[in-house]
């Protein structure tokens, strides 16, 4: 086991002045509450920790991180909460044990849950504070390196898991001395046979391979020392199996095909000169292959990555891959990241919340590309543009109660939520707590709530949900329901309103309803299937329930039964008006009569409360609404079968309607800017004011003000008359578009 003493004088080598005793204190903690409980290998758990510090310690990060790493698990794994962590070790370590813990949870769910993509997303969008993430990969690391007590499957998951979340990270993170551990550790337990079988081949062409890398550094050395190009260090190696492995099964090549199975690396001193120089050594000595030369130190690749990379061909065919770079480039690939922000750090001396905050931008514009592409090696370019979308990530990741992660658009608010976990939750929807408190329906989602639907049966999707929603699934499904809603509607108006017009045939309308076969007869002649059918369009007025009598009784019977041949009666008189509405059409108009009706308003004229207003049943839009003093209500009175009275509802809430008023004035300057005062100062809005002159050198100004009702435009059209040099003040009632 490693001894926490060992930890603390690593640390100490890098930071002179770090707190030790927080370190101490963290160890013991950790000790004392994880006793007890033993690994897989059946070793005390606080092994786990320990190592996972020392990991935290070799890439030379700072006293918190440490500390953060010999807790990490406490929380997740033992009763302490994070409270008890605040008050024995503050607000920083919580945060990042925090951090730690809602990623574990997410690497918990159960694997049908765990969309790779989307889990990468989740992890990403949850890092408040670099060392969260670098945490991690230390934690998983060690967790890779010790798999061997684990359960086959269960080493597969985590090794899926590892390959496609955390290996990745690594790889953005620049850190790729861990990614290369991590993917390698991944292959073994994933595909154990193919790893077998391919390090199999690689071991026993070994020998060969080795000597042709020596035979390869020998030349190297040899040739830079004849050129005078100073370097530090040639390193050699046989590929990593995972890098071939991915190499033969994207490309479907046999091993030997594999170009490059061995590598060279040059590393030169800080000066990128004698990066350029080696290169030309390099090629000078051996035939390059073709279109592999790839210079990442002029274009550094998206996570910092620098160096220059080469294919060559030696004596015998044999062909290499020579990477070459400066040592801090060297430091900065295998490290990344981490050596960035060390770097930084043994700059300003200590540490500094503003370099963190400064590294966590830097981490964010590594990170976030990653979001969008799964695909590496895009070249800066790319990188810019996608840098560009990415800072405004397009989507949120939510968590059910249960831990699902639930990814939605910008902008979604518990209702789409509830609609994405199934259309009957989003039916029955009546509340939400995000993180455990009550919230409103309409609130705005961010990344890592916790969501939690309240629903009551019985329940129905409202109207207003509409400007609420930001998916289309949530956005169908309401509609769908205010469309059959509306029909259901509709069937009832229909029924009454046939009810209303039999009654003056002295007609029993239930006989009639009751008469199944007779009425669909009727339905059939209008081309509709059913009887419902027939009273939906009564409801929707698109057909007159008078009609339907006369085809229902025959001309003969209609006619006797008639009573416009006897006396002249008018829809509604004398019945008193429900004042009740539905929320379907205009809210603030009543039909006399006749309760439930869809009302709206007519485009042509517009009525305002308090104008006089009638009613005419319209072919497909109900009852549509006119001003009395509308030019198109002269015509619609030859269809008087179709007028109805309407009225004005009692309604609480003070309604806004845009009214075009036309205002003829002296050509003389200033008049708009003089009207447009006149309106605001008796606190009126104006959503729109258009001034030209006319043939007649008159002033025309057409404005749009939003008033509450007739009086309001009668105080506002006042106030415009006393503008000096205005001439007339009119109320558009039908506009020139419409015929
Ligand atoms: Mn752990």
């Amino acid at each position: 086991m490693i001894r926490i003493e060992d930890i603390i004088e690593k640390v100490q080598e890098n930071h002179p002045n770090a707190d030790v005793d927080l370190i101490r204190r963290a160890y013991l903690f950790s000790a004392l509450h994880h006793k007890g409980q033993t690994r897989a290998s059946g070793e005390p758990y606080l092994v786990h920790p320990l190592a996972v510090a020392d990991i935290i310690a070799e890439m030379r990060l700072d006293d918190i991180s440490v500390s953060t790493g010999l807790l990490h698990d406490v929380v997740e794994d033992t009763l302490v909460d994070l409270d008890t962590i605040k008050k024995y070790f503050g607000e920083k370590i919580t945060a990042l044990v925090d951090g730690l813990t809602k990623i574990a949870h997410i690497s918990n769910l159960p694997k049908e849950q765990q969309q790779a993509e989307n889990v990468r997303k989740m992890v990403l969008a949850m890092i408040t504070d670099v060392r969260v993430v670098i945490i991690k990969l230390a934690d998983r690391l060690h967790n890779m390196r010790t798999m061997e007590f684990l359960k086959p499957e269960k080493r597969a998951r985590i090794s899926q898991e590892t390959l496609d979340i955390y290996a990745p990270i690594a790889h953005r993170l620049g850190m790729g001395k861990l990614r290369s551990e991590l993917e390698d550790l991944s292959f073994r337990n994933l595909h154990p046979q193919e790893y077998k079988r391919l390090s199999k081949v690689v071991e026993a062409r070994r020998p060969e391979l080795e000597a042709a890398l020596e035979r390869i550094t020998d030349t190297i050395r040899e040739k830079l020392n004849e050129n005078g190009v100073p370097f530090v260090e040639i390193q050699s190696r046989v590929k990593r199996l995972y890098s071939l492995w991915k190499k033969i099964k994207k490309r479907k090549l046999a091993i030997e095909e594999v170009y490059d199975l061995i590598a060279a690396r040059i590393i030169t001193n800080n000066d990128k000169k004698n990066c350029y120089l080696t290169l030309s050594v390099i090629h000078d000595t051996w035939t390059p292959v073709p279109e592999r030369f790839k210079d990442w130190i002029g274009s550094p690749r998206d996570n910092l990555y620098q160096a220059l990379h080469t294919s060559v061909v030696g004596r015998g065919g044999q062909a290499f891959e020579v990477q070459i770079r400066t040592q801090e480039m060297h430091y900065v690939a295998e490290e990344g990241v981490a050596a960035h922000w060390r770097y930084k750090q043994s700059q300003l001396g200590n540490e500094d919340d503003s370099t963190i905050e400064e590294l966590r931008k830097t981490v964010e514009l590594l990170l976030l590309p990653l979001v969008e592409t799964t695909e590496e090696n895009q070249d800066s370019e790319d990188f810019i543009e996608s840098l560009k979308l990415d800072l405004y990530p397009k989507d949120v990741y939510t968590f059910t109660p249960l831990g699902k992660v639930i990814e939605l658009p910008r902008g979604a608010t518990p209702i789409d939520f509830a609609y994405s976990i199934h259309s009957e939750v989003g039916d029955t929807c009546t509340g939400a707590k995000i993180n455990g408190r009550i919230v409103p329906l309409r609130t705005k989602l961010q990344n890592g709530n916790v969501v939690e639907i309240l629903t009551t049966p019985n329940s129905k999707p409202s109207r207003d949900w509409l400007g609420h929603v930001a998916t289309s699934r949530a956005r169908t499904r309401i509609r769908h329901f205010i469309a059959k809603q509306q029909r259901a509607d509709s069937i009832e108006m229909g029924k009454r309103l046939l009810e209303k017009e039999s009654r003056k045939f002295g007609v029993s309308a239930k006989k009639l309803l009751n008469d199944e076969k007779g009425f669909k007869k009727v339905a059939n002649e209008y081309g509709l299937g059913r009887g419902e059918d027939l009273l939906a369009s009564i409801g929707y007025g698109k057909t007159l329930p008078r009609n339907v009598l006369a085809k229902y009784l025959g001309p003969e019977k209609f006619k006797k039964l008639d009573p416009e041949t006897r006396k002249d009666t008018r829809i509604g008189t004398g019945i008193k008006a429900v004042r009740k509405f539905m929320g379907l059409g205009d809210d603030s108009i009543v039909v006399k009569g006749v309760d439930n009706l869809l009302t709206t308003r007519a485009r042509c004229c517009n009525p305002l409360r308090g104008e006089e207003i009638i009613g005419y049943i319209s072919l497909g839009k109900g009852i549509v609404v006119h001003n009395k003093r509308c030019s198109n209500v002269k015509h619609l009175m030859v269809n008087k079968d179709r007028i109805v009275e309407v009225d004005w509802a009692r309604n609480e809430d003070r309604e806004v309607r845009s009214v075009i008023l036309f205002v003829t004035t002296e050509d003389r300057t200033g008049m708009l800017a003089g009207i447009t005062n006149a309106i605001s100062d008796i606190k009126t809005n104006i959503r729109d004011a258009k001034a030209r002159v006319s043939n007649r050198d008159e002033g025309l100004i057409e404005v749009t003000v939003e008033v509450h009702d007739k009086k309001h435009l009668d105080r506002v059209m006042n106030s415009i008359r006393k503008v000096p040099g205005v001439l007339e003040v009119e109320r558009v009632h039908t506009t020139k578009s419409k015929k």
